[in-house]
């Protein structure tokens, strides 16, 4: 692809996006930068960048060929991707199969606990206000979302959910959660954006609930790195101190 890196037009705690010389694409660089609790705990997961580009990219596609559109292009190199310039909508959308994290603390269920269905639940991506829950009837009635975007945005998750458990049960790995973006194309198509990692999923080891993902640095545990080598190696059978 014969595009040009253009100025930086936005850093978030673990990408940065550049702007490129075909309006209609965008380059997302993958940094080492790690965050938590809103900024509030910093660190660097060495590697990470690199695993995070490969592992999305290659999420992306599988979803793409399950019939989900997204916003991967082409990979350039270890930790840059080109994806398709969207507007971000302003919410985390976060899918739960198993209680964890916030969910369990907000309603007192133990960790573990598998949900007798998915969840689905939306935040208002505002780091002032530090990401709030937020009802489909605030969204609508604040204009950050319409209400058949976020019929689209709420389709899209539970494929998400549907086409990720199912793989990554075939790798010995529980899809605990996730969270995923929704981007506008010009022509209104809500379309899946971000990326898929470790940085964005809680996965467990399906036989010991080893913890494999982001959780390890949010919670002092230790093997951190070695989390996310574990989960791109069973994902591409490839070392993953690439
Ligand atoms: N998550 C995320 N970014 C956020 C908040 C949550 O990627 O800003 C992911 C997180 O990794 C987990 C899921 O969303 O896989 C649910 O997170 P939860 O609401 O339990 O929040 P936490 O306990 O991480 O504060």
């Amino acid at each position: 692809m014969s595009i040009t890196k253009l100025d930086q037009i936005y850093e978030g705690k673990a990408k940065k996006v550049f702007a490129t010389s075909d309006p209609s694409f965008y380059i997302v660089e993958y940094k080492d930068d790690a965050t938590a609790f809103n900024g509030l705990k910093h660190g660097t997961i060495t590697g990470k960048g690199i695993i995070n580009n490969k592992m999305s990219n290659l999420m992306f596609q599988l979803l793409e060929k399950n019939g989900v559109k997204t916003h991967y292009v082409e990979q350039l190199n270890d930790r840059e991707t080109v994806v398709r310039a969207v507007k971000i909508v302003p919410l985390e959308i976060i899918i739960r199969n198993t209680a964890a994290g916030s969910f369990s603390k907000r309603y007192g269920v133990e960790e573990g606990r598998e949900l007798l269905r998915p969840t689905l639940e939306f935040s208002l991506k505002d780091d002032a206000l530090n990401d709030p829950l937020i009802n489909d009837s605030h969204i609508i009635a604040l204009g950050v979302a319409t209400e058949q975007e976020l019929d689209a945005i709420r389709t899209m998750a539970y494929r998400v959910n549907d086409v990720l458990r199912e793989f990554f049960a075939g790798i010995g790995v529980k899809l605990v959660d996730f969270k995923i973006e929704a981007g506008r194309l010009p022509d209104g198509t809500i379309i899946l954006a971000d990326e898929i990692s470790p940085d964005t999923c809680r996965f467990w080891d399906a036989k010991t609930n080893e913890k494999l993902d982001k959780d390890r640095f949010r919670r002092d545990m230790g093997g951190v790195e070695e989390a996310y080598q574990e989960m791109f190696r069973r994902i591409t059978g490839q070392k993953g101190n690439v």
